[in-house]
């Protein structure tokens, strides 16, 4: 595996990979790696002939009340997680490389930036939207891997790649959970004992809610005050939101049909989590 940081450093590299044929996979990340992030570049390495891993924590997808200064950060313990994956290359870029001086451009994808998690932090998919777009312009790579666990993340880039013609390919890889349903996460560290015992009732909720959609339900408001009322009455969890959106458009939905995204974040004291299940409707039997 090469260490890289600088982007003159990183095209060297690719170039040559790329004049071999050789199919490049990127997988960009913020590091504190997990299974998750293990699956994606394995995936990406069954996928492709090289697997390029960015590790990045953008400061502009934070806003200024969120934990930026105190994200968990530990390149000597990424470095030895990924040394059994047969990542060919792990770019780390620092802020100058990334944002040199006076740096002026910006990516918005309107709307569905502003729904969801994006209410709740303005500016953050903006960022997102915005550091992707470059590091897709630093590794050029023909598929890029995302993780379902952000289902609005992959919703606002994927509409970025369509609207930019940038000429990649996305694959999304399922969530990766704990044995108890957790859905793995970088944040995860920060629960106490007590509020990681808690904290799979968010992933119990909406598997509670998929039973009740499968045994007919279609109203939109019950499921989610369904799921509130779990996540509720099983935890100290405080709810930021709970919403049953269209998966393509993430328009929200009264009645329930096609394909829904139900999505939530919870805080854990000051520790936000985030959860989601994609659920196909069965359109009503014609008699
Ligand atoms: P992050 O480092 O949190 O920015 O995540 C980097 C990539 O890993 C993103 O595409 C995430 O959606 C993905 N990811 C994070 N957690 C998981 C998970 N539990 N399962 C699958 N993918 C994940």
């Amino acid at each position: 595996m090469r260490v890289i940081k600088t982007i003159t450093q990183l095209r060297k590299e690719l170039d040559k990979a790329r004049a071999q044929g050789q199919k490049i996979g990127f997988v960009p990340t913020m590091g504190y790696f997990h299974e998750g992030h293990l699956s994606l570049m394995r995936r990406a390495k069954k996928e492709c002939d090289i697997c390029v891993v960015s590790i990045y924590v953008n400061p502009k997808q934070f806003g200024p009340k969120e934990d930026l200064r105190t994200y968990p950060r530990d390149i000597k313990r990424d470095r030895a997680m990924i040394r059994k994956e047969n990542v060919d290359i792990l770019f780390i870029p620092s802020d100058n490389v990334v944002y040199p001086n006076r740096y002026l451009t910006y990516i918005d994808v309107e709307k569905i930036s502003n729904t969801l998690c994006g209410k709740y932090r303005p500016g953050h998919f903006k960022g997102v939207a915005t550091v992707v777009a470059k590091l897709l312009n630093m590794v050029a790579p023909d598929v890029m891997y995302l993780g379902q666990k952000d289902a609005q993340q992959v919703a606002v880039l994927s509409k970025m790649v369509a609207d930019l013609d940038f000429p990649v390919n996305i694959r999304v890889v399922l969530t990766a959970r704990e044995k108890d349903g957790l859905a793995m996460s970088s944040r995860n560290i920060f629960l106490t004992p007590q509020e990681r015992a808690q904290a799979p009732v968010l992933y119990r909720a909406l598997k509670y809610a998929v039973g009740r959609i499968q045994a007919g339900e279609r109203s939109a408001p019950k499921i989610i005050s369904t799921i509130r009322k779990i996540i509720t009455q099983q935890s100290s969890g405080r709810i930021q939101y709970v919403a049953c959106v269209d998966a393509g458009t993430l328009e929200p939905v009264g009645v329930l049909k096609h394909r829904v995204l139900i999505a939530l974040a919870v805080f854990f004291n000051r520790t936000r989590l985030i959860d989601n299940v994609i659920v196909p409707i069965k359109s009503a039997r014609k008699i």
